[in-house]
C-alpha cells in the first residue's frame, strides 16, 4: 500500500549531481522540526528564508545556507516541508544530506515527493505527470503544454466531462429506480442529444491531448534503403536542421541530437541504423534480419531509393513486409543526379512518393511536411496539454462506452445496460486524474521521476 509510507520522512537532494552554486536537500514529513532543530539550532519562521550554519550531529559547521520551512498543509507535499539550501557541492549535498538521515529520515524514492502530493490531493495525477513532463521538456512547446496541464487545465476538463457524465447517470439511474412508476426523469431523445455532446467534448480533449502526447513522445522514424542511397546523408541533414537551432547550447553534442531531432516542435527519434546501413549489406539475410527488426518498432519508415535506379525487388519485398501500423514514405533520392525535379506523388498502391535530392535540399521541404502530416502534428502548438499514452487511452476507452451507451439508447436496449456503459465511461475519466488508480499504475508513474521531486 502506497499510503502506508506516508507517516516516515523522506529526504532527498533536489538539485542535480554535480557542482552547482547552489545546492538543495528536501524533507517532507513529521520529522522536519526535529531535522532543523539539530541541524540550524532552531526551527526556522515559516515561508521565510533564514540564514544559518548547518551543523552535524558533532556540532560542527559543515555549511552554511539558507533555511525554509513550510508548515503542512500549505507545502508542496501537504506535510511540513524543509529545504536546506547549501553549497552545491556534492561532498557538501552527501553531508548534509546523510544528517537529515541520521535523524530519522530516510532516502526519498523517485517522484517521491510529488506522489506524498498526490495523496494528499494537493495535485491530481495528471498535474503530477505535468512536473515530470515540464522537467523533461525538450522543446518550448512541450514545456508550454505541460505547464498547461500542471495547472490543473486538462483536469478541469476532464473533471467538467465527469460531472456530466455523472448527471446523465442519475437521470437514468432515477429512471430505472422509478419505472414501475410513469415517471420520465428524462427523455431518451434527450440522453441521446446529452450523448452526443459528451462525444464530441471528448473528440476534442482527446485531439489536444494527443498533440501534447505527440509534443512529449515525438515520432520513431527509421530510415532503410540500399547501401550509398544517401540515408546518412538525410540523417545528418535532418540532424543538421536541429544543431542550427540550438548550437549554442553548451555542453550538447551532436551525438546526442542526432538521435532526437525536433521539427517546429515535433519532436522525432530517429533510429540510430547508422551501425546497420555502414557495415552491413541489406540485401545480405542478415541484414534484411535487422532491418525488420527496426522496422517494426518505428511509427513511420522512410525508405529510400536512388533516384537514377528506381524501385527494384528490394524495395518492394521491405513495403511487402511493413507491418500494418507502420506508415511509410518512399524517397527517391539525388534528383540532382537523375534530372528529375522535386515532387510529391500519391498512388492508392505505393503511397506517397517523394523526389528529392538530400545533397543540394531540394524537396526537403516535402520530406518535413510529410513527417508532420504523418504524425498527425499541426504545429500550432496552442492549447494543447502535456498528455500521455496512458491519457489518450483512457479518454478513448471514455469514448468507446459512451459510444455504446448511444448503440444502446438507438436499439432500445435495457437502461441499466446503458448506465453501466455511462459508468465505465466515468471510471476511465477518473484514471486519468487518479481517483480511480491502482497502486502498481502509481508505481509506474512515479518510478519515472527524477529522485527529490
Ligand atoms: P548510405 O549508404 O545510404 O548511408 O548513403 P550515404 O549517405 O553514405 O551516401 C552515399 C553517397 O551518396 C555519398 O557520397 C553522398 O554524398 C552521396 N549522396 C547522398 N545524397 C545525395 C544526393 O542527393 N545527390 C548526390 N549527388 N549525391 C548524394
Ligand atoms: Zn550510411
Amino acid at each position: 500500500d502506497r499510503k502506508g509510507g506516508l507517516s516516515d520522512t523522506i529526504a532527498a537532494i533536489a538539485t542535480p549531481p554535480g557542482r552547482g552554486g547552489i545546492g538543495v536537500v528536501r524533507v517532507s514529513g513529521p520529522l522536519c522540526c526535529h531535522v532543523a532543530e539539530h541541524i540550524t539550532g532552531r526551527v526556522p519562521p515559516p515561508r521565510y528564508a533564514a540564514f544559518c550554519r548547518f551543523r552535524n550531529r558533532e556540532g560542527e559547521t559543515i555549511d552554511r545556507g539558507l533555511a525554509l520551512y513550510f508548515p503542512g498543509p500549505r507545502s508542496f507535499t501537504g506535510e511540513d516541508v524543509l529545504e536546506l539550501q547549501g553549497h552545491g557541492g556534492p561532498v557538501v549535498m552527501d553531508w548534509l544530506l546523510s544528517c537529515v538521515l541520521q535523524l530519522g529520515a530516510r532516502l526519498a524514492r523517485p517522484g517521491e515527493f510529488s506522489e506524498r502530493a498526490f495523496l494528499n490531493n494537493k495535485i491530481d495525477l495528471a498535474q503530477a505527470e505535468a512536473i515530470a513532463d515540464l522537467i523533461e521538456s525538450a522543446s518550448e512547446q512541450a514545456a508550454r503544454s505541460a505547464l498547461r496541464s500542471l495547472h490543473g487545465e486538462f483536469s478541469a476538463q476532464i473533471q467538467e466531462l465527469r460531472d456530466q457524465l455523472i448527471e446523465l447517470r442519475c437521470l437514468v439511474e432515477a429512471d430505472i429506480d422509478f419505472s414501475d412508476e410513469d415517471i420520465d426523469f428524462i427523455e431518451r431523445g434527450a440522453v441521446a442529444e446529452r450523448l452526443q455532446g459528451l462525444q464530441s467534448t471528448l473528440r476534442r480533449i482527446h485531439r489536444s491531448a494527443q498533440q501534447g502526447a505527440l509534443l512529449r513522445e515525438g515520432i520513431r522514424v527509421v530510415l532503410v534503403g540500399r547501401p550509398n542511397v544517401g540515408k546518412s546523408s538525410l540523417h545528418n541533414r535532418l540532424a543538421g536542421f536541429e544543431a542550427a537551432i540550438v548550437t549554442d547550447v553548451p555542453g550538447t553534442t551532436r551525438d546526442l541530437l542526432r538521435e532526437h531531432i525536433t521539427i517546429d516542435g515535433l519532436p522525432i527519434r530517429l533510429s540510430d541504423t547508422a551501425g546497420l546501413h555502414d557495415s552491413m549489406d541489406i540485401i545480405e539475410q542478415e541484414g534484411m534480419r535487422r532491418t525488420r527488426e527496426e522496422v517494426t518498432s518505428a511509427d513511420h519508415v522512410l525508405l529510400i531509393a536512388d533516384d537514377q535506379v528506381g524501385l527494384t525487388e528490394l524495395e518492394q519485398a521491405i513495403l511487402s513486409e511493413l507491418p500494418d501500423n507502420v506508415t511509410y514514405t518512399l524517397i527517391l533520392n539525388k534528383i540532382d543526379l537523375s534530372g528529375a525535379s522535386a515532387e510529391r506523388r500519391e498512388d492508392a498502391q505505393e503511397g506517397v512518393m517523394l523526389r528529392l535530392s538530400v545533397l543540394t535540399g531540394a524537396g526537403m521541404d516535402l520530406l518535413l511536411q510529410r513527417l508532420k502530416e504523418c504524425a498527425g502534428f499541426d504545429g500550432e502548438g496552442e492549447g494543447y496539454f502535456s498528455a500521455r499514452r496512458r491519457h489518450l487511452e483512457a479518454l478513448q476507452r471514455a469514448g468507446a462506452a459512451v459510444a455504446a451507451a448511444g448503440e444502446i439508447l438507438r436499439e432500445e436496449g435495457p437502461e441499466e445496460m446503458l448506465a453501466e456503459e455511462l459508468r465505465q465511461a466515468q471510471n476511465a475519466l477518473a484514471e486519468i486524474t487518479g481517483e480511480y488508480r491502482s497502486d502498481d499504475l502509481l508505481g509506474e508513474i512515479f518510478s519515472t521521476f527524477c529522485i527529490g521531486k
